[in-house]
C-alpha cells in the first residue's frame, strides 16, 4: 500500500512532457522553505494499492508515465518500486524526486531504495535550500541534482521540454490543486483522490 497525499492525471510541470504524478505522505527531512509542509506527517492519508493506482495511471491519455514526489518518496520505496515496475512495464517512464542527496541514495546498499531506482529512469536528488533557489530546470534548488539512470529520460529533457513553472488544476468537483515551484504564498493543495 502507498500512503498517498495527492494524485493528478496529467501535469505538464512536474518532469519531462505530460505526466500523472503521486505525491506521498510523509518527509524527515524539513528542508527550510519547504513548498509541501502539509506532507511532513507520517499520518494516514489515502492508503491506496499499488496495482489500483497503476491502473488509473495507465488509464490516462496521452501522458509519458510518471512522477513520485512528495514527501519523501525513499520513505516509501519498496510500494513505489513495484507501482513503477508496473507503469515501466506498459512503456511509459518513471521521475522520482528526494530531498536525498542523489550520491547519498546511489551508494545506499537498502534493498528498498534499490528497488526504487531500479525503477527509475529520471532522479532529481537533494535537500532544497531556500538561498539555492532556481527556477530554470526541475531542480527546485540548484544545490539539486538530476541523474538519468536508464538512459529514456536524459538530463536535458526536462528543461528542454518545459517541466517548470506553476500549474493550476481544476477538478471536476471544483478542488484545484498547485503544483510546480510556486511562491511561498500559494500552498499545495493535497486533493485526496480515494
Ligand atoms: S525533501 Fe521535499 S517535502 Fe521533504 S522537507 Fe524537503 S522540500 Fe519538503
Amino acid at each position: 500500500m502507498i500512503n498517498c497525499a495527492g494524485f493528478l492525471e496529467r501535469s505538464g510541470v512536474n518532469g519531462p512532457g505530460l505526466r500523472a504524478v503521486v505525491w506521498v505522505q510523509g518527509c524527515p527531512l524539513r528542508c527550510r522553505g519547504c513548498f509541501n509542509r502539509d506532507l511532513w506527517s507520517f499520518g494516514k492519508k489515502w492508503l491506496v494499492k499499488e496495482d489500483e493506482l497503476a491502473a488509473r495511471i495507465l488509464a490516462v491519455p496521452g501522458i509519458g508515465g510518471v512522477t513520485f514526489s512528495g514527501g519523501e518518496p525513499f520513505c516509501q520505496a519498496a510500494p513505489l518500486a513495484v507501482l513503477g515496475r508496473m507503469v515501466r512495464e506498459s512503456g511509459m517512464s518513471v521521475v522520482t524526486f528526494s530531498g536525498y542527496p542523489a550520491e547519498t541514495l546511489l551508494s545506499s546498499r537498502r534493498k528498498d531504495w534499490r528497488a526504487l531506482l531500479e525503477e527509475t529512469d529520471l532522479l532529481v536528488g537533494g535537500p532544497f535550500f531556500r538561498e539555492c533557489r532556481t527556477p530554470s530546470s526541475l531542480c527546485a534548488s540548484a544545490n539539486q541534482e538530476m541523474v538519468s539512470l536508464s538512459g529514456r529520460i536524459t538530463q536535458g529533457h526536462g528543461g528542454e521540454e518545459g517541466g517548470t513553472g506553476v500549474e493550476f488544476t481544476i477538478g471536476p468537483g471544483g478542488e484545484v490543486t498547485t503544483t510546480g515551484f510556486p511562491e511561498r504564498e500559494i500552498l499545495f493543495c493535497g486533493r485526496r483522490c480515494a
